[in-house]
């Protein structure tokens, strides 16, 4: 590779060269997957005869919104479901599954989540673990967790068993991405066989996915396999590096109705909401988002090809089928994790100049270091690293609005570290 306006060590440009070669055949599945949610998204908007008239900002209300109500279609046939809602005024992809959760629980109910603990921010809503105002345990929603297995895939007969315990069980909730844990992101795949279990024990539960970070990664979508109701941020996937914040739902007509009194008000639902100008975004954010989908997992491939040729563990491996756009390394101590967020850090397009630090963020039990130097503020599509400093020292790094600027980022990483003599010091 040509490096005319980085500095780079010598050795390891030719492990970076070496790293792209070995993901080649990644790559090129990637591509085929992104061809082909383009030309499913294209096909649609097309369908849709979208024209410059969706793009026109409502205020005050926002009744007859023609580009919102228009891009809910859009989304709805592009996720394979049979309704959408797709909002600015969605907050974050937190609120997103909140809404789904407070729209289909009722007091007396139990939500049951079938991969074990749900991410981080939704403890609070679903207030079992620590009270907390608001929460569903405050209506009166009982809350069942179901354990990965001692293979971390899900354990169906488990499943099935807590089914059959409780009658009271009313959503199903499963978690597509690893969040920030080290178990594999779920696939399509085993979405499918979830759905499948459930469906042998129950038909009448609402099955929920937490969407978040695995959009468009793989040709299907959770809906498709026979999820009711799914949910996702749209400064992650979805909103293609270009949404400024917002978030989704998708699922059955029964189920996006809930969500959408939820979401506003009983009786006025999805008729109100001004879209205040967002909508071009929101439109152009999901057209670009397969091919930024694309570019992130390459940035992810080429992430764990290089850093297992430095010699670190890697998960997903580079040729391991992916579920989400996350990348975990395991860099063994905090040394390490530190060089590699200061690294990545000077790689991006924002910010590049400020030295990340380690920091007690609330919630968190040990302190962690991010890297993050994004157009949108906190946004996780483009190139971002986070990293607990305890045990396995594992950065979660994810996103890359484009491959070759992603792959400056992830090399500056390893380039951190080398100049601190933590690797190729031999
Ligand atoms: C990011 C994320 C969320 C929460 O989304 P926010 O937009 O950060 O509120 C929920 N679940 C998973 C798996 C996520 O990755």
């Amino acid at each position: 590779m040509d490096m005319t306006f980085f500095s780079v060590d010598k050795r390891l440009a030719e492990i970076s060269d070496k790293a792209e070669e070995r993901a080649r055949e990644a790559f090129a599945r990637i591509d085929a997957i992104a061809e082909y949610n383009q030309q499913k998204v294209l096909a649609s908007f097309i369908r849709h005869n979208v024209s410059e008239s969706h793009f026109v900002p409502t205020t005050g209300y926002g009744y007859g919104d023609r580009g919102r109500d228009a891009l809910d279609e859009i989304l709805a046939d592009i996720m394979g479901a049979e309704d959408a809602l797709i909002r600015h005024s969605i907050v974050s992809g937190t609120h997103a599954i909140t809404i789904a959760l407070f729209a289909m629980l009722r007091p007396g109910d139990t939500l049951l989540a079938a991969t074990g603990a749900p991410y981080d921010t939704l403890e609070q809503v679903i207030g079992h673990k620590t009270p907390s105002a608001g929460s569903l345990a405050e209506y009166g929603v009982g809350y069942e967790q179901v354990e990965l297995d001692e293979n971390e895939c899900p354990d169906l007969p488990a499943i099935q068993q807590a089914l059959r315990n409780n009658d009271a069980i009313r959503v199903v909730h499963i978690q597509r991405s690893r969040g920030y844990c080290t178990r594999p992101s779920l696939t399509i795949e085993w979405i499918k066989r979830i759905v499948d279990a459930v469906h042998e024990i129950r038909q009448d539960v609402v099955i929920f996915v937490d969407n978040c970070y695995g959009e468009f990664v793989e040709k299907l979508e959770p809906c498709q396999v026979g999820a009711d109701l799914i949910a996702g941020s749209l400064i992650k996937n979805l909103g293609g590096g270009i949404a400024e914040n917002g978030g989704y739902l998708c699922g059955t007509k029964a189920c996006i109705e809930q969500c959408a009194y939820r979401m506003t008000t009983p009786g006025l639902g999805r008729e109100v909401g001004a879209s205040l100008g967002h909508n071009r975004s929101l439109y152009m954010g999901l057209f670009q988002a397969p091919h930024v989908v694309g570019e992130a997992l390459k940035t992810a491939v080429y992430a764990a090809s290089l850093f297992e040729l430095l010699g670190y563990r890697v998960s997903p491996t580079v040729n391991e089928i992916r579920g989400d756009i996350i990348q975990t390394v395991f860099l063994n101590n905090s040394e390490n994790l530190i060089a590699f967020c200061q690294g990545m850090q000077k790689g991006a397009p924002v910010d590049s100049f400020v030295v990340p630090e380690p920091w007690d963020m609330p919630g968190y039990t040990s302190q962690v270091i991010m890297a993050a130097g994004a157009f949108t503020m906190g946004a996780s599509i483009e190139l971002s690293a986070d990293a607990p400093l305890r045990e396995p020292y594992a950065a979660y790094m994810q996103g890359g609005l484009n491959y070759a600027s992603g792959k400056i980022g992830v090399l500056l990483a390893a380039q951190s570290m080398f100049e601190r003599g933590y690797i190729l010091n031999s």
